[in-house]
Formats: C-alpha cells, structure tokens, sequence
C-alpha cells in the first residue's frame, strides 16, 4: 500500500508533461467550432478592453458547454483534438470568451505536447497569472487579462527569445487571419 502511495506523485508529474488533466473532459472539435459564434455572447469584443467582472451563472448562459468547462471550470482539452495545436494561419489569437486580443501566430511555435504554445503575448496585460497546485502539481495558471477565463498555463521551457511555453486550451482561443 506504501508503495502506491509513493508512486502516485511520480505518475502526476508525467501526466503534466504539458498540461494534462488526469479528469480531463472530452472537447471536441465542434465545440471548438462552436466558440467561435459570439451571437449569444454580448459581453464579447475585439475593441472593448473593460475589465469584466461577470457572475458565473452569467458566463453559464452565454458560453458554449465545452468552452464554460475550460474557461470557467479550469478543465482541459485532450492533447492533440484543439483546433489550433498544429494550426500555422497568420493572424492574432483572441480570447473565445470575450474577444481580448491574447497571442500572435508569430509567436507561436510547434510544440509536440498537443496544445497550441506560444512563447509570448501580445502585450503584458493580456493575461494574468495565478499559482494552480492543483492535481499535487505546482503550475503557474494563466487567465484571460480582460474575463478571467481559464486559458491554459505557462512553463519554463520554451524556445528563446523568452523561454516561456503558453500551453493553451484550442477552445479557449479564437483565430482571426491577418487581413491581406
Ligand atoms: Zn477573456
């Protein structure tokens, strides 16, 4: 019995090679497809960066399920179903959930863990972070800068020129092409 126990951290750390979640619910493709209809949203912009600062049962209502449960709930994407893990479009990636500009395509870079990486945002206050040691893990959060939503979390071993990873959540972005 001595032995399980002192096995199970050891198992957690490599199940967080990137950001896996040990519970993790299934998101599928067309609920990624889905976040990106805004017509139920009316608290999503591209220009509007008030801070938001909405009750839970609000973010239920105008979100799709799969993107509530990632951007509200903190759950995770499988690796390798997102949209965007493998994506390589030009433009800017924004918050699904209110439309806060958060990563360029040229700061993305391919990552093998499954989610979409980057290693810089698009400004400072694009995101915030907070301290997740959840699942007996110590992770740095990281949280849309405008809505709070759970976007993913950020580690160390990125390319230069910052040697950060932004691991992200496919459903909690939305891609918008360079315009030509
Ligand atoms: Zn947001």
């Amino acid at each position: 019995m001595k032995r399980i126990i002192l096995h199970v951290p050891l198992i957690l750390i490599a199940l967080a090679a990137c950001q896996a979640a040990p519970q993790g619910l299934t998101v599928t493709q067309s609920g990624a497809a889905m976040s990106s209809n805004h017509s139920q949203n009316p608290y999503y912009s591209r220009t509007d960066t008030t801070k938001l600062d909405l009750p839970d049962e609000v973010w239920k209502k105008v979100l799709s399920p799969e993107l509530y449960a990632v951007a509200r709930k903190g759950e995770t994407e499988r690796a390798f179903t997102g949209k965007y893990w493998n994506y390589e479009g030009l433009g800017t990636y924004y918050c699904a959930a209110c439309g806060n500009a958060l990563f360029r395509s040229d700061a993305k870079f391919a990552s093998t863990c499954g989610w979409p990486s980057f290693f810089e945002t698009v400004r400072s206050g694009s995101v915030e972070y907070r301290e997740d040691n959840s699942y007996g893990m110590m992770r740095t959060e990281v949280l849309c800068g405008r809505c709070d939503a759970h976007l993913g979390h950020v580690f160390d071993d990125g390319p230069p020129p910052t040697g950060k990873r932004f691991c992200m959540n496919s459903i909690s972005l939305d891609f918008e092409p360079n315009s030509k």
